[in-house]
């Protein structure tokens, strides 16, 4: 069995379309999605319509939470309280019903999902080095989780230690744990502007990182033409 797991696809319906098309083509037969589904960029409902339309596992990003109920977006920063104000428009009460009721912590097959970190799932914190890892591996009871939130992929391995591996393509070895952040689809931050996410080839116990162009250009035109912050249209092509 081989599954697509991606996550923070934020409204990039060109990169969610390209990334899902890679995963047909490498014979996925499953998907999987690890939240933000939604927010700053110009496709909310497409790709909220996508992805609830695969009736697939999906876990709440921290976007989705400020989507789907009216939190107060004071404490965020402006750029993306902006996109998130003018997402909940773009949404109608049902698809923001939707997002409000995400679980935030799922388990599928014998892995775990979250968005940002086991530890402390509502805090929204972002694991980034191995002493972040730790917190959440003390409370990983399955052998492997993938999570997201940082738009970052990485690999943490704990066996006798824990350690940041590289992240591609890995072999599972028994007895160790993982955590897995697949990085992002539709905004990733690791300075490559292609989306990325993974497969998971649970016969194999394999876990590929892949990384695919899109049409950067429409999903450009599209945040200026929804009249979003200029600096979103500009950071998806830096991969910032
Ligand atoms: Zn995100």
């Amino acid at each position: 069995m081989k599954i697509a797991i991606f996550s923070d696809i934020h409204a990039n319906l060109e990169a969610l379309e390209a990334v899902l098309a890679d995963a047909e083509a490498q014979n996925c037969d499953s998907y999987i999605c690890l939240g933000d589904v939604v927010g700053y960029n110009a496709d909310p409902a497409a790709c909220l319509e996508k992805v609830r339309g695969m009736g697939c596992p999906v876990v709440k990003g921290n976007h989705d939470q400020d989507c789907g109920h009216d939190t107060s977006l004071e404490m965020m920063n402006p750029v993306a309280a902006e996109a998130l104000r003018w997402t909940r428009e773009q949404l109608d009460p049902d698809q923001r019903t939707w997002l409000a009721r995400l679980r935030m912590v799922r388990q599928v097959h014998d892995f775990t999902i979250v968005h940002s970190t086991l530890d402390q799932p509502n805090s929204w914190n972002y694991v980034t080095n191995k002493f972040d890892a730790m917190a959440n591996f003390s409370y990983q009871v399955t052998p492997v989780c993938f999570y997201g939130h940082t738009h970052v992929p990485r690999v943490f391995l704990r066996d006798s230690r824990v350690q940041e591996i590289p992240a591609e393509s890995i072999t599972l070895e028994h007895g160790s744990k993982y955590f897995i952040n697949t990085g992002s689809v539709g905004q990733p931050r690791d300075g490559d502007w292609r989306a990325s996410y993974c497969i998971y080839n649970l016969d194999q116990h394999e876990v590929n990182f892949r990384r695919i162009e899109y049409d950067l250009k429409t999903a450009q035109k599209k945040i200026l033409a929804a009249g979003l912050p200029e600096s979103l249209a500009e950071r998806i092509e830096h991969g910032r």
